[in-house]
């Protein structure tokens, strides 16, 4: 499944994540996914969900006019951290401040991955970018980061999505969850080693298991 995507992508571990919490939750045909270009439109020749492809970093945005016409559908906004944090950051922010009805998820590899590797806002050199600093700002319902590494940590970030759809089907307003993930591809390293990668400068640099609520 997924087989676009390259080997020990992130994209492929969230998904897996998000499509076991649909079923659970047994709203599947509930689901409209909308989704980022680039490497997140790799996803959607893969989910049977109603699904949009948006425009780079307008995802929260055209998931709000869904939202607003479409107000019984789970409308999940899936994108990666250049869409979240650099063309489409305007978006997210003035989302969180309205306090808009909003279920973001972001894979945050901190690269633009498919156009190969240009650092982003949240790249391994910047330690000065704390959106959870910013949102917490906007007193958003929920957010929360974890790092889809291994077995326990995934285990992590499928509670924090858990909570995070529960919270958005239950009160609305702003909800994210951040998943830092590796991109073999553009780090140029071994599956192995963008894990140690996370581990030992990522997890430094980020509050990881953030969570406010
Ligand atoms: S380039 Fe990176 S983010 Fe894109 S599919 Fe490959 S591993 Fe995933």
């Amino acid at each position: 499944m997924y087989d676009l995507l390259c080997n020990g992508c992130g994209h492929r571990t969230a998904m897996g994540i998000i499509d076991k919490i649909f079923e659970d939750m047994k709203i599947k045909n509930d689901v409209i996914f909308a989704h980022d270009v680039a490497c997140c439109s790799l996803l959607a020749d893969y989910v049977y969900y109603d699904g949009i492809m948006c425009p780079h970093g307008r995802v929260i945005p055209v998931s709000i006019g869904i939202k607003t016409a479409n107000h019984k559908n789970f409308v999940l906004s899936y994108m990666g951290d250049g869409a979240a944090y650099e063309i489409g950051f305007n978006e997210l922010i003035h989302a969180a401040s309205r306090k808009n009805d909003v279920c973001v998820v972001v894979i945050n590899n901190g690269i633009l991955a498919m156009t190969g590797g240009q650092k982003t806002a949240t790249n391994l050199q910047n330690s000065n970018f704390k959106i959870e600093d910013i949102l917490k700002s906007f007193d958003v319902n929920f957010i929360a980061r974890a790092i889809l590494t291994d077995r326990e940590n995934i285990d992590i970030a499928e509670k924090y999505l858990r909570e995070a759809f529960n919270s958005y089907i239950e009160r609305g307003g702003f909800n994210m969850v951040e998943l830092i993930s590796p991109c073999p591809t553009n780090y140029r390293k071994s599956i192995a080693e963008c894990v140690d990668i996370i581990n030992s400068v990522v997890k430094e640099r980020y509050n990881v298991f953030m969570e406010c609520r």
